[in-house]
């Protein structure tokens, strides 16, 4: 059994943006499992809209559970808005934020990651406030224009936004990422969101950033019985599990 970890794809329609991940992922079959921990795609407005615009994607996803792989898809902050058609269509499974799962001897704590930022409270309320199932709701009835309208207006605020910010601002809180792998009974916390690959020291472990493929692909691939493989991530095995 191999696992592969990845996230922050930030895949758009564009054929060679699609293109780069059905390569990636013809690489893996049977007794592998995909692990996906948000940002697969930059923008998902809804299932009716992106179904038909990722069908790259969505076709290789299906291709790789026919012959016999399992991918976990969890939401990011960029495509928190996949629905049941989502998950039938590409036969991925929902990959709930936090998940914890045992492997290679073990406990691994997954997580995207920004619900994690706490020092920036702006993001905090707004992530808050559009998570709402009745903005959900609301935003999944607008006709496709005005949600990517209203899409458009959220990326620039948040564009502006960040501009004012420090990096710091928006790192994972160390406190809050330690008391996590505590309550998970976990030495390991693998996330994305912060696009900051490598290895942090925690209290209570580590803290494994897998990284973005705005440039190249990144991933930690983990063989049950092997060290990690962490490819384009700025670390290697002994810095996770050394
Ligand atoms: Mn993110």
């Amino acid at each position: 059994m191999l696992r592969v970890f990845i996230a922050d794809l930030h895949l758009r329609a564009e054929a060679q943006s699609q293109a780069r991940f059905v390569d990636f992922l013809k690489g893996f079959g049977a007794r592998s499992e995909l692990y996906v921990l948000g940002d697969l795609f930059d923008l998902w407005l809804g299932d009716d809209l992106d179904l038909p615009r990722y069908q790259p994607v969505i076709a290789a996803l299906r291709a790789y559970a026919e012959r016999g792989g399992v991918a976990h898809v969890m939401v990011g902050n960029h495509d928190f808005l996949f629905g049941d058609a989502f998950f039938a269509h590409s036969g991925a499974r929902p990959l709930p934020d936090l998940t914890v799962i045992d492997h290679a001897g073990q406990r691994l704590l997954l997580t995207h990651g920004d619900a994690l930022c706490l020092a920036d409270v702006d993001y905090q309320a707004f992530r808050a406030r559009i998570r709402q199932p009745d903005f959900v709701a609301q935003f999944l009835a607008q006709p496709a224009g005005q949600r990517i309208a209203t899409a458009r207006t959220f990326q620039d605020g948040s564009r502006t936004a960040t501009a004012g910010k420090t990096a710091a601002m928006m790192d994972v809180d160390a406190d809050a990422a330690n008391a996590a792998l505590v309550e998970a009974g976990a030495r390991l916390m693998l996330h994305g969101h912060t696009h900051r690959p490598g290895v942090r020291p925690l209290p209570a472990g580590r803290r494994v950033v897998l990284g973005p493929w705005f440039e190249r692909e990144s991933a930690l691939i983990w063989p049950a019985d092997g060290p990690p493989q962490p490819l384009n991530m700025g670390c290697d095995a002994a810095d996770i599990v050394g």
